[in-house]
């Protein structure tokens, strides 16, 4: 498939005064440019791949979540193709009245096949499933247990409950234990990622499950970075520990291994039912384009046509993180195909992504809010597409920029 890319990006005409009434802004830019936390924005032209080109440089990406190399893969793009060409580019309504097209119902029947659930509900972005399925399980009264280093996206629907949020420390499970023991709340909803999106660290979804069990909790797990990655179908951190059974809300998201956009919850079926009467960014919100609903159901195709992708890159990732470990760098426990170093304070990451950007390859700096205070890194995200020099290249620019 040939493309002619190349997008006009005209400049924008000069700005007038900033209007008194927005005065504050400028003071509050000025403190973030001071506490070295403003995020520039860089352009890219052309697709995710093994290299990216980001404001007209060519640098290796490891700065993407395109964990198998999906997201520039051309049969998805093909598919996306078919499925605007049958339904058209816009849903045109939400799903409730008229913008639920076969291409959604059937990537719907798809990732409950993935899953092995019997229902599955698809919303228009990870960040709308997380937030809006949080705030329709749970309400004034109730219990909410979230780990301290949670998904944005998980916070923003704690808060949006108005359920009482209990946070306890990262991976903590006795901690859930003692905090569900004190709570006579109606209802009580323990909630987790399973692989963390900062950290690379994995949930102990058993020991949650177990906990869950015992004090008649909800479990939620997001598993957004895991999607694609682990289990025999490739269905995520649940299936591969084998906790289908006591998670009752599996949340994931189409955005990132599979390459393509959106996000999803999967269950039993009344718990889809009462999401659909329920979840308010489900239910006001445009479903998202046929097209993209296509290029999904195309990437869980390969998820089973091609599980060398995930397995290749587990093991690429466990040499990786062995490699950093053994030149006594902080990976922060990391378990996966997400790799924190970490660096610190903010603008020594800054400067750390800075000189890897210098050799040719484009490692993003995460601060604060992304991580807490004083606990900056560089992230480093694998991919399938990427090849042994390139992990050896990045490791031995890290251990010499950091000794
Ligand atoms: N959960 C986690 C753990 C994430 O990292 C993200 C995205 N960064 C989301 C949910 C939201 O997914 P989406 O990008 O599809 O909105």
């Amino acid at each position: 498939m040939t493309c002619r890319p190349r997008f006009a990006v005209p400049p924008r005409p000069a700005a007038a005064a900033l209007p008194e009434a927005l005065a504050w802004i400028d003071e509050g830019l000025e403190a973030l440019r001071r506490d070295g936390l403003e995020r520039p924005r860089r352009v890219r032209t052309g697709r995710q791949g093994r290299v990216v080109d980001l404001d007209g440089a060519s640098l290796v990406n490891f700065g993407s979540n395109d964990y198998l190399g999906l997201a520039g893969d051309v049969r998805l793009t093909k598919a996306a193709s078919r499925a605007a060409c049958a339904e058209g580019f816009g849903a045109g309504a939400s799903p409730l009245v008229s913008g639920h097209s076969t291409a959604h119902a059937s990537l719907e029947a798809a990732i409950a096949g993935l899953l092995g659930t019997a229902d599955a509900l698809v919303f228009p972005s990870g960040f709308a499933a997380n937030s809006a399925t949080i705030a329709a399980l749970v309400g004034p009264g109730d219990t909410i247990v979230s780990d301290a280093r949670n998904h944005a996206s998980i916070i923003d629907g704690c808060r949006l409950s108005r359920a009482d949020t209990a946070v306890f420390p990262h991976r903590d499970a006795a901690a859930v234990d003692r905090i569900l023991a004190g709570s006579t709340a109606r209802r009580k909803l323990v909630v987790t990622d399973s692989l963390f999106s900062m950290d690379g660290t994995v949930a102990p979804l058993a020991d949650l499950a177990e906990v869950a069990r015992r004090h008649g909790a909800m479990l939620l797990v997001d598993e957004a970075h895991a999607t694609g990655i682990f289990g025999t179908r490739g269905s995520g951190l649940v299936e591969a520990t084998g906790t289908s059974d006591g998670v009752h809300v599996r949340i994931g998201t189409l955005s990132k291994a599979l390459g393509a956009a959106g996000g999803f919850v999967a269950g039993h079926p009344a718990l889809v039912e009462w999401l659909r009467h329920s979840a308010r960014a489900w239910i006001f919100s445009t479903a998202h384009p046929p097209a993209v609903a296509g290029a999904a159901i195309a990437a869980i195709e390969l998820l089973a046509s091609e599980p060398h992708r995930r397995t290749e890159l587990l093991t690429r990732a466990a040499g990786f993180r062995a490699r950093l470990r053994a030149a006594r760098l902080d990976t922060a426990g990391a378990e996966a195909q997400i790799v924190p170093v970490v660096v610190g304070g903010p603008e020594a990451a800054v400067a750390l992504a800075t000189r890897l950007a210098a050799a040719g390859m484009f490692v993003p700096a995460i601060r604060p809010p992304s991580v807490p205070p004083g606990g900056s890194i560089v992230r480093v995200s694998l991919s399938w597409l990427h090849g042994d020099e390139d992990l050896e290249s990045l490791a031995a620019a890290l251990t010499e920029a950091l000794e």
